[in-house]
């Protein structure tokens, strides 16, 4: 008997609304009368069966957004929530689903409604995200024009990149991979678009999801990216031991072996912030200075405002790598800080800040090809 024609008989005998897919009344009854378990013979299969009760979808939630009614492929993502969708439009964009899907097809006797039943192992809502990418149905791209004002979230940008990763789709990988580090963990170069006012942001993100930053850097093997996001988890303090809660409840941690290097990291950190403070505000006036008793003071008050401030407060400044921001500056103008000490300062704290930079790779023990080069754009 064909594939197809074996589809068409079980799918006869099993035909069901999508309303049952909670296997509520005559559905689980019909699924226990047509549930056949694997006999002896049945030739050995490289793709894991999975039992869902007694029939196919009993206890398992359908998604919302993609139950498509005449899909003919269910796909059922970590046991409790089904897709519904068209295994062609999948396969033909993933050599890893054409092959998941030809051996499960092959070997199928979990059918729902004449679909193949295919497990896979991805967090449903990462699985939705993903989806919304490979079988577009409102986010629809043909050209970004100008007055395009769509935000990317960062549970949406991790899931892309992670599952394209997984299912072999480089080229998406590699957009979603652009999409983060370039505005939210720059691998070459501190910018700091949390507190970037002036540009639009094309990706929400917050200092927890540097965990997941860290964690996909050391997936797909990005170095940078990887100092990058540790040097933010790191600035998470204590936080960073619970983890970032993702959006569908569960939750994400750091690599055990890079929780290590943070805590490691922390008190070399707090070491360069208090060098770098004391060098960029030494009370020593600028040599053309006019007002050195008035600019003398000047900079000790910035100081005491600095250290004030509190390592790792997310505010500007707070850590090594992120610039003072426009209140420390306007302070230094308002204390009185004649023109020549103004530009000494901020030449001192720039070039600190490169020093502290430059250290990095030692710090958190990553080694990065060509960082100390990467930052000559910057600084
Ligand atoms: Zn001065």
């Amino acid at each position: 008997m064909s594939l197809a024609s074996d589809i068409a008989r079980r799918s006869a005998k099993r035909l069901r609304t999508s309303d049952d897919i909670d296997g509520s009344g005559s559905a689980s009854s019909e699924a226990n009368e047509h549930h056949t378990p694997q006999s002896a013979d049945t030739p050995s299969r490289s793709f894991p069966r999975v039992q869902y009760g007694p029939g196919p979808l009993v206890g398992i939630k359908q998604h919302p957004e993609f139950w498509l009614d005449d899909g003919n492929l269910v796909l059922v993502a970590n046991r409790h929530t089904a897709f519904r969708v068209y295994a062609g439009l999948l396969a033909s964009q993933s050599e890893v689903f054409a092959n998941m899907f030809a051996v499960a097809s092959s070997n199928a006797d979990e059918v729902y409604d004449g679909c193949p039943v295919v497990p896979v192992y991805d967090v449903p809502s990462d699985f939705a995200h993903f989806l919304r990418v490979l079988l577009p149905k409102e986010s629809r791209t043909f050209y970004r024009t100008a007055k395009w004002d769509g935000l990317w979230t960062f549970d949406a940008a991790a899931a892309v990149l992670r599952l394209a990763h997984k299912y072999a789709l480089p080229g998406l990988r590699d957009q979603a991979l652009e999409l983060i580090e370039r505005h939210a963990f720059p691998g070459d170069g501190p910018v700091p678009p949390l507190l970037s006012s002036n540009s639009k942001p094309a990706l929400a993100f917050e200092p927890v999801h540097a965990i997941a930053a860290a964690n996909i850097a050391r997936l797909v093997d990005r170095p940078a990216m990887r100092l990058a996001a540790l040097y933010r988890c790191a600035a998470l303090g204590p936080a960073v031991l619970r983890g970032w809660a993702r959006d569908d409840g569960s939750v994400e941690r750091l690599d055990p072996a890079d929780l290590r290097v943070c805590m490691d990291a922390h008190a070399a950190l707090v070491r360069e912030r208090a060098a770098l403070c004391a060098t960029v505000f030494d009370d020593t006036p600028h040599g053309d200075c006019a007002t050195r008793r008035q600019c003398q003071e000047a900079l000790r008050r910035l100081e005491d405002a600095v250290v004030g401030m509190g390592f790792w407060s997310h505010g500007p400044g707070s850590g090594i790598v992120d610039e003072w921001g426009t209140y420390l500056w306007k302070r230094a103008t308002d204390s009185g800080l004649c023109r020549g000490c103004y530009h000494m300062v901020e030449t001192r704290d720039r070039e600190e800040r490169r020093k502290a930079w430059e250290r990095l790779p030692e710090i958190f023990n990553v080694e990065v090809e060509g960082w100390k080069e990467s930052l000559r754009g910057w600084l």
